[in-house]
């Protein structure tokens, strides 16, 4: 989406509150701004559920903090509210950053048990701790605007502008690429993302609007006590979300808005229908969630055209592209391996194996299904270290060093089978391969600062595509294209990171021919720009067709290298490819070249 209509919409939402809540019943009026305040938190869990992966059970606690630090500040300290909301956000954002740096390191089901583990030590550190009221909480909390209802409602409508529009900012930034690709880790570390520091800058973002959300409900009721801080006030927000769809902005608005009415509707209607014996209106809420889920899974907004859902599109149009890396010279030795080993508990993938990478060279990797070829490449990259022995690049020893570290010096991959985030467009997936040459960070992107580098990087990418045939896909949903089209984008990708060394782990298969002549020219291309490129391939008459020298490798080690001609003349080759029938098959045709 573009920024200008967003802008517009904006500025028209609190306007359009001001106005509507002249028009409508206060008992309405009312449930807008419980919408509202909700609806700015739900903002902050769709950035971190829906694009970060991060499920919460603990952002009412950050709530909770500000609500808390606003009502001190304003009744024992008669200040400002204001500064009481300046205060409040520093304390949800400094808390956010303790907490996160412990929590986002958890993975899977630790992380959501350690944000109800938060979630319930919040809540009982407000009703314990000294000073904060128990229970009964701290009264006298002042109101805004000299209890002016009308304004009170079009500040929490501003308050979501806002939140709406520094999300889609985030989202739809370098940092936002980087923080929607960190649910899948090796490939964002592949391309040099600290998926760590990724999770961690959504989680603290989502505290920040946590905490504006509390210090409106402060300024709202008037009064701070536990209550709605509690683990089941997470768990609503979560519901809120959920059921407007996590993967989309508006999805925050329309399941806050959707769960306030319901809940309000159900507090008086269900006792009236059903008799106030019982909390029945809770179980009737919980049906229609489960009725709601079922008709629509992906939340309400999912039904919704895709253009109105609020989702980062990334649709920058430009033709400038990032400045070049600079590149060793010809033949200089890019990589060298000196008996890499790699076991695991008990096996051994690789046995000592020793090769050199030069620059502006095309080196293939093959050798039958099991033989190391993927360990290896994880092992180079850094995503899976040898267990023995060096990789240097450039020179420099990089065997220890993190994945993202090895990225940052030029070296660049595919995956064997397409690591790509579906719901990403594609050209956001390619600009991704950027992040390493680039550098705007989340204030910029907030301040709307990295446009310019934003359009270099949209530009870069989308010559990466048109270099592999793919320009036609830029902004279609990454998991609607073909396996094959899927494998050019990722080479894309990693064309955009302007390697020193390329590794591509058979990029070919499943392409048809026409793709595969285009995967070939492009190898080329950038073998004659300087690039050294190590690709992996059981298609024999590809690497013929492109590699300067082949290395064989089975069960772990070397068993010959030379030229593409050499190679398939060589009888242990011969041999260790003929026990394998899919691929002798192959061997045949390039023996008959
Ligand atoms: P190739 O890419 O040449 O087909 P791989 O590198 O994927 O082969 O695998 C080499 C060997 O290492 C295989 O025997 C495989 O089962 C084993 N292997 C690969 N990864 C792991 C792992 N994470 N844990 C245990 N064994 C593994
Ligand atoms: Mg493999």
């Amino acid at each position: 989406m573009s920024p200008q209509p967003l802008v517009i919409a904006g500025t028209a939402l609190p306007l359009i509150a001001a106005l509507a809540a002249l028009a409508i019943p206060d008992y309405w009026v009312t449930l807008l701004t419980y919408a509202g305040m909700s609806a700015v938190l739900c903002i902050g869990l769709v950035m971190m559920t829906g694009y970060g992966g991060i499920t919460s059970f603990g952002q009412a606690a950050f709530a909770g903090i500000a609500a808390y630090a606003t009502a001190i500040l304003t009744t024992g300290l008669a200040l400002s509210p204001w500064l009481g909301l300046l205060t409040g956000l520093a304390l949800a954002v400094a808390s956010a950053f303790v907490i996160g740096w412990i929590t986002v390191r958890l993975s899977g089901h630790y992380l959501v048990l350690g944000t109800f583990a938060w979630g319930i030590s919040l809540f009982y550190a407000f009703a314990n701790v000294e000073g904060l009221g128990g229970y009964n909480g701290i009264g006298g909390v002042p109101g805004l605007f000299g209890g002016s209802r009308l304004l009170f409602n079009a500040l929490v409508w501003a308050f979501v502008a806002v939140a709406l529009l520094g999300a889609v900012r985030v989202l739809d930034s370098r940092i936002g690429r980087a923080i929607r690709a960190a649910p899948s880790k090796a490939m964002a570390e592949s391309f040099g993302v600290d998926t760590a520091t990724a999770k961690l800058t959504v989680f603290v973002l989502a505290a920040a609007l946590a905490g504006a959300a509390g210090w409106l409900q402060a300024h709202y009721l008037r009064i701070v006590n536990p209550g709605p801080f509690h683990l089941n006030a997470s768990v609503e927000y979560l519901f809120m979300t959920i059921i407007g769809g996590v993967g989309s902005l508006l999805g925050a608005i329309v399941g806050a808005t959707a769960v306030t009415v319901a809940k309000s509707w159900l507090q008086t209607s269900v006792p009236a229908l059903l008799g106030s014996g019982f909390n029945l209106e809770g179980v009737v809420f919980g049906l229609l969630v489960l009725g709601l889920l079922q008709a629509a899974p992906r939340g309400m907004t999912a039904l919704l055209p895709a253009s109105f859902a609020l989702r980062p599109r990334g649709s920058r149009r430009s033709e400038t592209r990032l400045p070049p890396r600079a590149k060793p010279a010809a033949t200089q030795s890019v990589l060298a391996l000196r008996s890499v080993s790699k076991h695991f508990s008990g096996a051994q993938a690789l046995d000592r194996v020793s090769l050199d990478l030069n620059a502006g060279e095309i080196l293939a990797l093959v050798g039958p299904n099991g033989a190391g070829k993927s360990t290896l490449f994880n092992a180079i990259t850094g995503l899976s270290p040898a267990s023995n022995g060096t990789v240097a690049l450039l020179g420099e020893d990089v065997t220890r060093l993190p994945a993202r570290a090895i990225a940052r010096r030029g070296l660049a991959r595919t995956f064997q089978h397409a690591h790509l985030r579906p719901e990403m467009t594609v050209i956001e997936n390619v600009s991704l391969g950027a992040h390493t040459r680039t550098a705007q960070g989340v204030a910029a992107a907030l301040l709307g600062r990295d446009r310019p580098e934003e359009s270099r990087i949209f530009g870069e990418a989308r010559g990466c595509l048109a270099e592999l045939g793919v320009a036609e896909f830029a902004n279609a949903r990454t998991g609607t294209l073909s396996l094959g089209s899927q494998r050019l984008v990722e080479v894309a990708r990693a064309v955009a990171c302007d390697p020193i060394a390329l590794l591509l782990d058979e990029p070919a298969a499943g392409l048809r021919a026409e793709e595969k002549q285009h995967l070939a020219n492009a190898i080329v291309a950038m073998r004659d720009r300087g690039i050294a490129i190590l690709v992996v391939e059981h298609d024999l008459d590809f690497v013929a067709n492109v590699a300067d020298r082949v290395v064989v490798l089975d069960f772990g080690t070397v068993i010959a290298q030379g030229t593409p001609d050499e190679i398939v003349r060589d009888p242990r080759v011969i041999a260790a490819y003929l026990g394998q029938a899919e691929v002798s098959g192959d061997v045949a045709r390039a023996l008959h070249h």
